[in-house]
């Protein structure tokens, strides 16, 4: 079997920095691109804040950028998918959904986190249209406009006081008559003239004509005391979660109760020697694209760090 000495699964921020930086440390990485190459941010459009573009670019020229600096340093790209790993002994094995398999003395886990949608039709028709999972990201593009966060919990409550400070107009909207978040954060949304919280809603739909111009809502759904109505909003934000992409891992490297993996400290290490996570995978917190390559940097050092002590 093939024994590779830096083997990164993922193809967001963190893995491709990982890959840029194992290159050219001459590690001969090879790169796993996975479901969705270029990761989360090919669902976004601009990206504003990614220090070093003055004037923005586009998410999917960035990652095409990242990428080609990767290759640049010898990296190999594959697109297979991992879908079992076995970290039980030196050198792991990781099996793709083509059926092959490879070894490798260090494995760099980036493989991301996925936020989680609804699961509405309308979803799907308006992403990149007024559809977004993350306030940071989108929030800029709605400057005195009218938009809706969906979620009760820390992330929405943070996203919709980040929208405030931009949009005109902030709807959380609500599926309980209250609000998960931490009591701090709660105090803020709701002294927050800008922002109207609906509880007990669920959205059903959106709707416009070439992006989102508004959603259906339903009010006390399912009871005796149902009304259904629409609202107007120029953006849209799910901010219900998200799933670490951690799942095959979970065997050998330990997480918290959501998935998200568990670093050593400052490191990317995990509990398994020679097995690092970089990126949203181990971020609950952040989730930026900027703090998803420093991580790729990280662990690409300390899979550098821990060949070398290793003879490997
Ligand atoms: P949470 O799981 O805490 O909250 C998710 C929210 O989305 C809940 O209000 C939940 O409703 C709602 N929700 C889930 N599914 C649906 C659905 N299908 N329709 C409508 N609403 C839905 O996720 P978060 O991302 O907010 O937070 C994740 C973790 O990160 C938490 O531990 C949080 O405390 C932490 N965090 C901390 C921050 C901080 O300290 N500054 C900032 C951000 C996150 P319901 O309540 O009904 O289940």
């Amino acid at each position: 079997m093939e024994t590779i000495r830096c083997l990164i699964l993922g193809s967001g921020p963190a893995g491709y920095t990982a890959a840029i930086y194992a290159g050219r440390a001459g590690l001969a990485p090879v790169l796993y691109e996975g479901l969705q190459p270029g990761g989360q941010l090919t669902t976004t459009t601009e990206i504003e804040n990614f220090p070093g573009y003055p004037d923005g670019i586009d998410a999917n020229e960035m990652m095409e950028d990242l990428a080609h600096q990767a290759k640049r340093f010898g990296a190999e790209f594959r697109s297979s998918i991992a879908i079992k790993v076995n970290l039980e002994q030196m050198p792991y094995t990781v099996t793709f959904d083509d059926g092959s398999e490879v070894s490798c003395h260090t494995l760099i886990i980036a493989t991301g986190a996925t936020a989680k949608y609804l699961g509405l039709a309308d979803e799907e028709k308006y992403r990149g249209l007024g559809v977004s999972a993350c306030a940071t990201c989108d929030g800029f593009f709605y400057r005195k406009k009218t938009v809706a966060v969906v979620g009760g919990g820390d992330t929405a409550c943070e996203e919709a006081t980040y929208l405030s400070g931009l949009a005109s107009k902030v709807y959380l909207i609500v599926r309980k008559p209250y609000l998960r978040a931490s009591k701090a954060m709660q105090d803020r949304v709701l002294s927050n003239p800008k922002i109207e919280v609906l509880f007990e809603t669920n959205t059903v739909g959106l709707f416009g004509s070439e992006g989102v111009e508004g959603a259906h809502l339903v009010h006390k759904k399912g009871t005796a005391e149902e009304t259904v109505s629409d609202i107007a909003i120029d953006g849209f934000f799910l901010a219900i979660g998200h799933k670490p992409n951690s799942e095959i891992f979970k065997p050998w490297v330990h997480t918290d109760e959501i998935g998200y993996i568990i670093t050593e400290g400052a490191t990317s290490k995990t509990n398994v020697p020679g097995v690092f996570a970089a990126g949203d995978v181990a971020d609950p917190h952040y989730r930026q694209a900027i703090t998803a390559a420093g991580s790729g940097c990280k662990a690409a050092m300390d899979a550098e760090r821990y060949l070398s002590e290793n003879g490997l």
